[in-house]
């Protein structure tokens, strides 16, 4: 038995698995990343359950008042059993009667580390543990020190923050009430919740996704709210997905006209965004974005954009960077609705690139990204000679990943992965690819740093396999006459010979998903080992 089942033991003997013939408590996750998260647990007392990552398990504390940045409180934390890392992010509803039955958010969550000790397993067991935690509420450093046992056998601990930088007294968890996963309280979560906890099954299988749709706010508009759209005039409030967006300049110009198809305006870039947006947001939901704006229309240079600006709308979901350094970004969109996405055509952001990594660990990425970037002499031609051979090593390794094409002259190629690896990781496996299918057709590529040393050739770039370097999200448009378009396509659409990086555009791309749908979709969460090479 190893560390992580063996503390996983008292979660389990919790609970009744007589209800399946399943395993309990299979799979668990990659040691090494430290996250933590502080659910708001409203069950027959409401409490606070901090999460600390450690060796394959959840270390919690349930806190009654809560943590808290305030310096002279002392809180009481009762050690509860480990919890599965599968928990690590539950929200939703716990049904009655099972144990912890109740509602949960997903309070704060973000990334800790042990102080004083490489050994915080062994600082637990002992019974002081300090610890820095970078959250989105919570920061700076907590102690847990081990008091006594109540009547139950429970250990009860106390929980202290230290009077640092990030101290504030008088700090109150419940003036902070929303979750940072979802923007919502505990009522709202109650009232809908989007997943239920079901104790009874082992944790990989225990969260169960509820209601009509999986994202609710995941509908593309409907003919009255596109109606609404089009009846504006040049500015005006457009409520869409739940939420109003004030839209300007509707009728300006981004994208001359391409194949006599007349220009294209800011109203139908923020009609697409909205059609598009149940295709699009499962490639930006719950991910960092960069944007690359073009508010004068993409004749003008565009420019890199990447802090919210202080007017963007409250329910606009954002991610602050506590590791940025002076002068770096801080505070990043996150685009996970209709209306965000619509936000985002009306502030100018004409290509969405999220990060490749997931919240809270942005560390870890959640897909390997192969870039094949053609230079002034690769014609289409060699750049699908490039594709093929990568489809043929990624069949060999018995890897999945779909292409896309960019939009431009180039195509990607995305690979999923399982939770766990490092961009070190991805990148020196994309890398390695690259150099084997790079070695057999030396004329057509070049592994020159500088373009001007590149003789034109084409690029097979595994740099972008990086913390805040990203690539052109899947139906995002590019900066070109027409509004040509990023799709994922199959394989087989390498051979069609009507096939170009910029066939797609806003105008025709709606057509072929509705009726073709995405072939990436599929691949979205899927956790793919990468095999050793
Ligand atoms: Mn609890």
């Amino acid at each position: 038995m190893s560390d992580a089942e063996h503390r996983l033991e008292a979660y389990r003997s919790k609970r009744d698995f007589s209800v399946t013939a399943e395993p309990a408590g299979s799979g668990i996750a990659p040691v090494g990343s430290r996250r933590f998260v502080v659910q708001r647990h409203r069950a027959r007392r409401r409490h606070y359950d901090l999460r600390l990552e450690v060796d394959g398990v959840l270390a919690s504390w349930a806190v009654p008042k809560g943590p808290t940045l305030d310096p002279k409180a002392r809180q009481l934390a009762v050690h509860v059993e480990d919890h599965p890392l599968e928990y690590f992010d539950f929200e939703g509803v716990i049904p009655k009667g099972q144990y912890g039955g109740g509602d949960v958010t997903v309070w704060d969550w973000g990334t800790w580390r042990p102080a004083r000790t490489d050994d915080p397993a062994g600082a637990i067991e002992g019974g002081e543990l300090h610890f820095d935690l970078e959250g989105e509420k919570l920061s700076g450093r907590f102690v847990l020190v081990r008091r006594d046992r109540d009547a139950s056998g429970k250990e009860q601990w106390l929980l202290l923050h230290k009077d640092d930088d990030h101290a504030r007294p008088g700090w109150d968890p419940e003036d902070h009430p929303r979750s940072v996963k979802s923007g919502r309280t505990n009522d709202e979560v109650a009232e809908a919740p989007d997943a239920l906890w079901r104790s009874d099954l082992p944790a990989s299988v225990a969260a169960v996704r509820v209601g009509p749709e999986a994202h609710p706010s995941w509908e593309a508009p409907s003919a009255e709210e596109l109606r609404t759209l089009d009846a504006l005039g040049s500015s005006g409030r457009w409520t869409v997905g739940g939420h109003e967006v004030k839209l300007t300049n509707l009728d300006k110009v981004l994208f001359p006209a391409r194949d006599g198809s007349g220009p294209v305006t800011k109203r139908d870039l923020i009609r697409y965004h909205a059609r598009i947006a149940p295709f699009m947001l499962p490639y930006l939901a719950g991910r960092p974005v960069n944007l690359h704006r073009y508010p004068d229309g993409v004749d003008r240079p565009g420019f890199w954009h990447k802090e919210i600006p202080s007017y963007a709308p409250p329910w606009l979901n954002r991610w602050r960077n506590v590791d940025a350094d002076p002068g770096e970004t801080e505070c990043y969109a996150v685009v996970d609705n209709v209306a965000a996405l619509v936000w985002m055509a009306n502030y100018g952001a004409v290509e969405l690139h999220p990060w490749t990594s997931r919240l809270p660990d942005v560390r870890k990425p959640t897909w390997a990204l192969i870039d094949i970037d053609p230079g002034p002499r690769t014609a289409f031609d060699d750049v699908l000679v490039l594709a093929r051979l990568y489809r043929t090593a990624l069949e060999h390794l018995g890897v999945a990943g779909a292409p896309k094409v960019t939009g431009q002259r180039g195509v990607q190629i995305w690979v999923p992965i399982a939770p766990g690896y490092t961009f070190d990781d991805t990148r020196r496996w994309v890398e390695k690819v690259s150099r084997a299918i790079g070695h057999t057709v030396p004329d057509l590529v070049s592994w020159e740093w500088h373009k001007d040393r590149r003789e034109g050739l084409a690029r097979l770039d595994y740099t972008q396999n990086a913390i805040n370097k990203t690539l052109v999200a899947p139906f995002s448009a590019r900066p070109a006459p027409g509004a040509p378009v990023s799709v994922p396509i199959r394989w087989e659409e390498l051979d069609d010979p009507d096939l170009r990086s910029d066939r797609w555009t806003i105008r025709t791309v709606l057509t072929r998903v509705e009726q073709a749908g995405d072939p990436l979709a599929p691949l979205v969460g899927r956790a793919q080992r990468l095999p050793e090479l």
